[in-house]
């Protein structure tokens, strides 16, 4: 996967809404101070398991990864 499918996915995933990045699966947040922490889904998200479980762990690696 290249990096524009990359940010494709995450942004399926995940919406970043006043600075907290937020579960489309289950609309749960983490703000970026919680970064190094599992992300705390809602029991019954179907997204729970199928996503990283730590999305701006993901999202630094895509930023790391095209920039170099
Ligand atoms: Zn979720």
């Amino acid at each position: 996967m290249d990096n524009n499918q990359c940010m494709t996915k995450w942004s399926a995933a995940w919406a970043l809404i006043g600075g907290i990045v937020v579960c489309t699966g289950c609309m749960n947040g983490q703000s970026i101070t919680h970064s190094e922490e599992t992300f705390p889904h809602e029991p019954g998200c179907k997204a729970k398991g199928e996503v990283t479980e730590k999305p701006w762990a993901e999202l630094h690696q895509i930023l790391d990864d095209e920039r170099g």
